[in-house]
């Protein structure tokens, strides 16, 4: 079998084209493949599909395609166009690249392969091209892995932010929690992103209506939103925000008294961890020396905190409520200014706090997908923009069908 024919088969090349030259040039370490088509071959209409088509001329085009060992490796054709009679003259679509790409499928198949698993600046670095033209690759992939995504079934939302670069600007992060998936990220964070989702939604056979609970934390713009543009969703106000408002009160009492009382000194862990992920010395510190210290005000509101933990082991949801009702009462009531303060917040969010125990929901799976932004965004040291990092979410947490449809 001679070279050139090894080589058709190695891309797939298909009649009427075919393998026309092959030069290596071991200076410039490249490989460079010429396709051509047969003469009289025929072509199918791009715009309308009408096959038989001759080619009318042609324009040299050329893409970059997988390596052959360490050579970079370029293919090289002249493109026909054909004239239907009834489009106009149109460029043929070629087998082994999407319109307006200078690469191959399988090129960019490679790189959406490595793009979701490392930064994009080493993908770069590792396929010896600028990063602008690969954002350019995966952003084309999600977009239209996006397009025909089917959210008909979402009910269940939950919503957070998430800082984007440098901690300035924000995006808020759209989650459908059955999936888990992100359905939709966008910038800012104010009640007009979560009418922003509401379209989003609508644009992929979702019903805003449709959307009976929602997950989010206490910020007004959220809640705003939600009661805007989901009016049928009840909200829960996520768990783990809750226990964070009643750790940092903790804190702050902790931080305002650490001068009276020396012993609090290091140990900040000891009173913001949960009591399985203590060591010996936290557990001792913990149920000792603030027992014996009713004064101390750190005390009363680590009392607090523990309390504030068992409203989650409430059976049922009467149960809590009358827990929930308990814990403010006592709080309120603690003359610590810290847990006042969060006492009155979690009464101006009662109903809210208390839908958990009919919802079940939380943004505990917005906490991981968080993390893996972050991680990604560190990693890659910026995103150079805001709508790459959306990007980069999509691929990451979207769950996308980024199939063999897509990547032909
Ligand atoms: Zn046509």
């Amino acid at each position: 079998m001679e070279t050139r024919e090894l080589f058709s088969l190695a891309l797939g090349v298909q009649e009427p084209w075919y393998v026309a030259s092959i030069d290596f040039s071991p200076e410039k370490r490249e490989l460079d493949i010429a396709l051509d088509f047969r003469r009289g071959g025929v072509f199918a209409c791009p715009e309308c599909g009408t096959a038989g088509c001759k080619a009318y001329d042609s324009e040299e085009r050329r893409w970059r395609h997988l390596n052959f060992f360490q050579y970079t490796t370029v293919l090289r054709a002249r493109v026909p166009r054909v004239d239907c009679g009834k489009c106009g003259k149109r460029m043929v679509e070629v087998p082994w690249a999407r319109p307006g790409s200078g690469f191959t499928l399988l090129f960019e198949a490679l790189v959406m392969a490595m793009a979701a698993h490392m930064p994009m600046a080493a993908v770069a670095r590792l396929v010896g091209e600028h990063d602008t033209r690969l954002w350019r690759v995966v952003t084309h992939y999600v977009d239209t892995a996006r397009a025909e995504r089917d959210d008909s079934e979402v009910s269940r939302v939950g919503m957070d932010e998430t800082a984007a670069r440098r901690g300035h600007d924000y995006i808020s992060l759209f989650v459908d929690l059955d999936g888990p998936r992100v359905l939709f990220a966008t910038e800012g964070r104010s009640a007009a992103t979560v009418a922003a989702f509401a379209d989003d939604l609508k644009v992929h056979g979702g019903d805003p209506n449709a959307v009976t609970e929602a997950c989010l934390d206490m910020s007004p713009a959220f809640i705003k939103g939600v009661g805007q543009s989901l009016p049928n969703a009840s909200i829960t106000f996520d768990k783990f925000h809750l226990k964070k408002i009643i750790t940092d009160a903790v804190d702050r009492t902790r931080r305002a008294e650490r001068h009276d009382f020396p012993e609090l000194k290091g140990m900040r862990y000891a009173l913001l961890r949960n009591e399985e992920t203590m060591n010996d010395e936290q557990l001792e510190f913990t149920s000792t020396i603030l027992l014996r210290k009713p004064t101390m005000k750190t005390a009363r509101a680590f009392h607090l905190k523990l309390a504030f933990d068992e409203l989650y082991s409430m059976p049922t949801p009467t149960a809590a409520r009358r827990y929930l009702t308990r814990w403010c009462n006592w709080a309120v009531r603690s003359r610590v200014p810290a847990m006042i303060e969060a006492a009155k917040t979690i009464r101006r969010h009662f109903e809210g706090v208390l839908r958990w125990f009919t919802s079940h929901i939380t943004n505990g799976i917005l906490e991981g997908i968080n993390s893996l932004v972050q991680a990604a965004k560190a990693k890659a040291r910026g995103y150079r923009s805001t709508r790459n990092l959306i990007t980069m979410t999509y691929l990451i947490a979207g769950r996308l069908d980024l199939n063999q449809t897509h990547l032909r």
